[in-house]
């Protein structure tokens, strides 16, 4: 488990002629990479590239980061691919200014001033930091100022409580259904979803506006531009929001579980859902906005820092089998309630998926009798957040 600090480090002269170093060497492995492509029909490997684009300005490691981060984005067009996402880009844009990473080879740290070493004969960057020495350093440029990102290793801090299983169900109109054996508990995501539309909205209308300014007059662009930055700015608004209600629902879900005892969080995979269904454009956006990758981060992180242990389990046809008798519908069900044709078994309908996927993950058929109904958790945005949960990412 990685710990995430942030800080502000301002602009200067020497921050940037890193940074214009960086981009300068990524920028290089990107343009020769490609050509190599192109000309020979070879996918050079990291070393190759490390061996070819060196810096005199930075320190060996730092300068293999630049390499290694064009890689990292290769890898992840690659992966994205293979999900079938119709978005995924190979990196091909080159770039004046690119992020400095430090491994820990090239800090010392000493009397609360940590020193990163820009190789032999350059003069190294000197930071404040009254903290512990991290693993690595990353900076970059936020808009308005340097930040320097450190990432420490921790360990978890909690214990379980019990040996209860809980399953995880993703979902759109409800964020996330878990069910522990006995408990289930629904959290609402009707919030995030509107803020997901609006987000939506504000998107599109941004993306008309940027095609505007390329035709029309001066003064006409020099509107649009300021248009743009306003709609930029409530966008990455939203995004707070967005983040803030993630992270408080999330919390209070896995911290629920941990109080009732659950040791292993069993998460339901929809991540091949995209091959799996073309639902037409329109739905297919809501199934990408589920933000499963988000939401299933947090979920996952926050249980391992309380000592629990998380797996992924596949989830088809978790939200139309029967637990009880495993009679498997052959239609979505309609309506708030399931109810089995087969055993007449019936219950509220959003609690079935994570039911399936703990049964599933465990392998056994059900021994349930009356189930209490679904605890709903409602969004509550005044609620305060631990601590760790604002400092760790
Ligand atoms: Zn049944």
């Amino acid at each position: 488990m990685y710990q995430v600090r942030r800080v502000n480090i301002g602009k200067t002269a020497q921050l940037d002629e890193l940074a214009r170093e960086c981009g300068r060497l990524y920028s290089q492995t990107l343009a020769s990479f490609w050509r190599t492509v192109r000309h020979k029909g070879i996918w050079l490997k990291p070393k190759h590239l490390m061996r070819w684009h060196t810096s005199e300005k930075l320190h060996a490691h730092t300068a293999d980061a630049c390499v290694q981060a064009f890689f990292a984005s290769l890898k992840s067009w690659r992966e994205r691919r293979k999900l079938g996402d119709p978005d995924a880009h190979p990196p091909r844009k080159r770039t004046w200014y690119f992020r400095i990473e430090y491994k820990s080879t090239a800090m010392r740290h000493k009397d609360s001033v940590l020193t990163l070493s820009n190789g032999k004969g350059n003069a190294p960057l000197v930071l404040e930091w009254p903290w512990e020495t991290p693993k690595t350093v990353v900076i970059h440029w936020t808009g308005t100022q340097y930040e320097a990102i450190a990432t420490y290793k921790i360990e978890a801090q909690g214990q379980p409580q019990g040996n209860k299983v809980a399953g995880i169900d993703l979902g759109e109109i409800h964020m996330a259904v878990s069910h522990d054996g006995t408990e289930t508990h629904i959290l609402n995501g009707r919030l995030l979803r509107s803020k997901r539309q609006y987000q939506n909205k504000l998107k599109a209308e941004l993306s008309t506006m940027i095609d505007m300014k390329k035709k029309g007059s001066r003064r006409r662009k020099k509107l649009i531009c300021s248009k743009i930055r306003s709609k930029q700015k409530q966008l990455k608004k939203l995004q707070h929001q967005v983040n803030d209600i993630e992270h408080k629902q999330s919390s209070r879900l896995i911290s629920t579980l941990h109080a009732n005892g659950v040791q292993t969080v069993v998460i339901g995979d929809v991540r091949d859902i995209r091959q799996d269904l073309d639902v037409g454009s329109k739905n297919n956006q809501k199934v990408h906005q589920w933000s499963h990758g988000s939401i299933r981060h947090k979920l996952t992180y926050k249980a391992e820092w309380l000592g629990m242990e998380v797996a992924l389990q596949d989830e088809h046809y978790t939200s139309r089998t029967c637990p009880m008798c495993q009679h498997v519908r052959k239609s979505k069900v309609q309506g708030r309630v399931f109810r089995c044709p087969t055993c007449h078994w019936t219950y509220h309908r959003d609690g079935v998926g994570a039911i399936n996927i703990r049964q599933k993950y465990l392998g056994s058929l059900p021994v349930i009798g009356d189930m209490a109904p679904p605890i709903g958790m409602r969004f509550r945005p005044h609620t305060s957040v631990a601590r760790w949960e604002k400092t760790y990412q």
